[in-house]
């Protein structure tokens, strides 16, 4: 018999579709190159393979914390960034502490939760303003000892962000304050500066999305030594293999290619949002990520309308303030045209 916390749990879940044109996981539209494919593999292929990795994955966490302006001992690196997520929520979190999060959010955050014993305080927020409801997470912050606050911004799956000061704002409550910054980069004119390190704070981040290396499956932390020590104590060892490490830091080397990338999906994002606010009927959020989730008049068929016209998308409407919304994923030019041309055909 499991717990009957997990019982009670429904696992992650995906409509798994065939589609040409496949904009449904927040994925980059765009390829790792091959000549830097064949690099990592040759540098991979001079390591033995029957030897562990390094479990402190110095390399990666130096090349890192270079890029970033911090030492190692502020870095910690993982398998994605789900698995720091569940590490940090393993410090920070045990039965019954209070946790304060923004909702719709990534549905990952409530399950860790739950399996850590805390207690779940949603915040339930319209996504038409764009912005996270500061204010009412802090009045919830207030009411309660020791808290500990999840949130990304910009936020999965409304796309909208911290109002200006927000993140200060949770800072000063005291409350830890665990910040996924998975789709920072996609900020109209770059991260709005990375937070200070403080005491009660953990960045995270990842290579799955401006880096485009989500089948590698690297994510990393920042927070200061001391928090560093406590998360790592909770996160497994040996669970960056040589091979995605390998891949993350000629990645790092190579920032150039990601900012093109991520410049080229903003300018889409850009020219796919004016093209939604012209279709009637169609009400995109505002969105500083890689995606724009939007209000239809009917989720499901609007879902199957698109997927016959072969763009698949994902459907957010279980999420609650989410009804009849779904998500699209910014893709290539192409990619975006042929969702365009299937959303206008489709109503
Ligand atoms: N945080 C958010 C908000 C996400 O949307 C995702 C991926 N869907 C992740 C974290 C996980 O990223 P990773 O691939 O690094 O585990």
């Amino acid at each position: 018999m499991s717990r009957s916390a997990v019982a009670a749990m429904t696992a992650y879940t995906l409509d798994l579709r065939e589609a040409d044109v496949k904009l449904n996981q927040n994925e980059s539209p765009y390829d790792f190159p091959r000549e830097l494919k064949e690099e990592a593999l040759a540098r991979v292929l001079d390591r033995p393979w029957n030897l562990y990795p390094d479990f402190e994955s110095l390399a990666l966490r130096e090349a890192i914390a270079s890029a970033e302006g911090l030492t190692a001992g502020n870095i910690l690196a993982g398998n994605g960034s789900n698995e720091l997520l569940a590490a940090a929520v393993g410090t920070f979190v045990g039965p019954g502490t209070p946790v304060v999060f923004p909702r719709p959010a990534f549905a990952l955050y409530e399950k860790l939760i739950t399996i850590s014993g805390g207690l779940a305080l949603p915040v339930d927020f319209d996504p038409d303003s764009g912005l996270l409801p500061v204010d009412e997470m802090l009045a919830v912050i207030a009411a309660h000892q020791n808290p500990v606050s999840i949130l990304c911004s910009p936020n999965n799956p409304t796309g909208g962000v911290l109002p200006e000061n927000g993140l200060d704002r949770l800072l000063r409550s005291g409350a830890m304050v665990l910040f996924d910054r998975a789709y920072c980069d996609f900020e109209e004119g770059g991260p709005a500066g990375e937070p200070a390190l403080c005491s009660n704070l953990v960045t995270f981040r990842t290579f799955s999305k401006a880096f485009g290396l989500a089948s590698l499956r690297v994510g990393w932390l920042e927070s200061t030594a001391e928090n560093c020590r406590e998360i790592r104590k909770v996160k497994l060892p040996y669970s960056l293999n040589i091979i995605s490490e390998a891949i993350a830091t000629i990645a790092l080397g190579n920032r150039e290619l990601r900012d093109a990338h991520v410049a080229s999906i903003i300018a889409e994002r850009r020219r796919v949002l004016e093209a939604m606010r012209a279709i009637p009927g169609i009400t995109p959020f505002p969105t500083s990520a890689n995606f724009i989730a939007f209000r239809t008049p009917d989720a499901r068929r609007m879902f199957e309308a698109l997927l016959a016209r072969r763009v698949l998308v994902r459907d957010v409407s279980a999420y609650p303030r989410l009804k009849n919304c779904l998500r699209v994923s910014i893709g290539s030019p192409e990619q975006n045209d042929a969702f365009l041309d299937a959303l206008r055909e489709a109503l």
